[in-house]
């Protein structure tokens, strides 16, 4: 069998005048208008506990969207019997059956439901109708097509054989239920990381990011539209620490996808190894975790493009993607241009809620992140050598507003170079001309992430002793670019260090993950 070839699904633009402007308007309208009920997926089964916790937007958090239900522990269990009755007709099914779905999955978020789920991204997690469109619309058909062109492709893999022999491959399941823990800041990573096990032939069971559900449930619909059986995919909305003590206790779990912050994924890491005996098998462990993502200028770099990189790079999405540009190096000699541009864009950036297209930033996702990011400002404000260059103020009173900051330290160790705050806080460091080369030693040394980077400079030598020095300081590294958006089929998406297990989220490699290999010899 041939799958279709992948393309990248184009992108609208949602200009003032389109039709597609005047469609997502009117799905925001009507998302407002009807308060929404999301229960728990568990088998073919809608299951509507009566613990309701609300939907806000973030951008005005006084208003209620609808309620999603909460489970517990005892709906946990139930979601991995409904995945392991599920399984053994799944995975008998013939591969190309499989891929039928997830094709038409795309098709269905590319046509009727885009809006949807944009509308869904645009409130649920504040995200302005561009940024929604990138992530929750293309990027999410995109792993869904990709995917499965990967898919024929790992099926194809064959050794060699010879006379008298015939050796096969066959890419089992794993043995087991997979779970899928995904963010809020992705509403594509959401619906990727189920579907990437459950393609190759596994059960899931899937607990979004409390702060998510609301665009999980859309995925989910037309999941089941597609065709997906029930079973396959359940959807729990359970608390972290309950739906981990059921699965990693159980001994049919079997992996764990995974996209969040480090700190989670580490205590993960332990449980799991800690009940190592308990499992048929080691199970996988794929995750993407923290970043704290670097843009370095030489001092032959065009000003233009550094200023876009920073304010696109570190702002996008009020700098909630783990991609985000949050510490930057700057020559001396253009720092005084850098900053004018900066400051000036800035000034043209309108922050507010997603309703008004014209808004570039809007909230950040919760009252726990404002406060934190409150917290770096202040003591930012405060510490010696340490200046505001832009931004600095902040307000919660109807949304999780920050004005996106640019801070500049005296010291490349500084507290805001070093952690991941995940918010539109970036931390600028100035540095002499000359020191170009103990910049690369810096960067190397400072990255406990290594997620992504990127270099910009017109100096071809510059380029190369960066690409070269910075080889393990970032897993996706950018020329001449901002460090975020990577597209589907383009460049694979990943990082090691504190930053995950790099297994290339959009990619063959990803997949491989899902299946664990027979090698079958026949002898004549
Ligand atoms: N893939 C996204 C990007 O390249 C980032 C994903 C994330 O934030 O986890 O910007």
């Amino acid at each position: 069998f041939r799958v279709p070839e992948p393309q990248n699904e184009p992108v609208y633009s949602y200009a003032p005048g389109t039709p597609e402007r005047a469609k997502l308007k009117e799905a925001l309208a009507n998302a407002r208008a009807q308060e929404v009920d999301i229960p728990l997926y568990i088998g073919d089964r809608e299951v509507r506990t009566g613990t309701k916790r609300a939907i806000r937007p973030p951008h005005d958090h006084h208003h209620i969207l609808g309620y999603y239900h909460e489970g517990d522990a005892s709906h946990v269990q139930e979601a991995i019997e409904a995945a392991l009755t599920a399984k053994p007709r799944w995975e008998a099914l013939p591969w190309e059956e499989r891929a039928a779905i997830f094709l038409k999955a795309a098709e269905l978020i590319a046509g009727p439901y885009r809006y949807k789920i944009n509308a869904a991204t645009m409130l649920g997690q504040s995200k302005n109708a561009y940024q929604a469109e990138i992530d929750s619309a293309c990027e999410l058909i995109d792993f869904l097509r990709f995917n499965v062109s990967y898919m024929a492709k790992i099926y194809d893999i064959q050794p060699n054989s010879s006379p008298g022999v015939w050796n096969r491959l066959e890419q089992r399941p794993l043995e087991g239920f997979v779970f899928a823990l995904t963010p809020f800041n992705f509403t594509a990573i959401a619906g990727n990381l189920p579907t990437s096990a459950a393609m190759m032939g596994n059960v899931v069971v899937w607990k979004p990011s409390e702060n998510q559900v609301y665009a999980a449930q859309v995925i989910m619909d037309v999941l089941k539209e597609a065709g997906l059986p029930g079973g396959v995919i359940n959807l729990i909305n359970v608390d972290g620490p309950v739906a981990g003590d059921v699965v990693f206790s159980h001994p049919d779990f079997a992996g764990i996808h995974f996209t969040g912050s480090t700190a989670v994924f580490q205590t993960i890491w332990k449980t799991i190894g800690n009940s190592i005996a308990t499992y048929k098998s080691y199970p996988r462990i794929v995750g993407e975790t923290g970043g704290k993502d670097f843009i370095l200028a030489h001092p032959s770099a065009d000003v233009e493009a550094v200023s876009t990189a920073l304010v696109r790079g570190a702002f996008e999405y009020q700098g909630q993607k783990c991609s985000a540009a949050s510490r930057a190096y700057l020559p001396a000699s253009l720092w005084a241009a850098i900053r004018e541009k900066v400051v000036q864009d800035l000034s043209t950036i309108q922050m507010g809620p997603v309703e008004d297209f014209g808004n570039f930033v809007n909230a950040v996702i919760s009252e726990r992140s404002f406060d934190k990011l409150a917290r770096y400002i202040d003591q930012a404000r405060n510490d010696e050598g340490v200046e505001i260059v832009a931004g600095g103020s902040y307000d919660k009173t109807v949304g999780y507003f920050i004005q996106p900051t640019v801070l500049r330290v005296d010291d490349p160790q500084y507290v805001t170079m070093c952690e991941e705050l995940f918010g539109p806080v970036l931390t600028v460091y100035v540095y002499d001309d000359d020191e170009y080369e103990a910049m690369l030693d810096i960067i190397d040394k400072t990255s406990i992430y290594a997620l992504t980077g990127s270099i910009l400079s017109r100096d071809r030598y510059a380029i190369e002793l960066a690409t070269t020095r910075l080889r393990n300081a970032a897993g996706n590294f950018y020329i001449n670019d901002k460090p975020t958006g990577a597209v589907v089929g383009q460049q694979p998406f990943g990082g090691a260090r504190g930053s995950g297990t790099n297994d290339k989220a959009g990619s063959e490699l990803n997949l491989l993950r899902w299946v664990s290999a027979r090698t079958i010899k026949e002898t004549f």
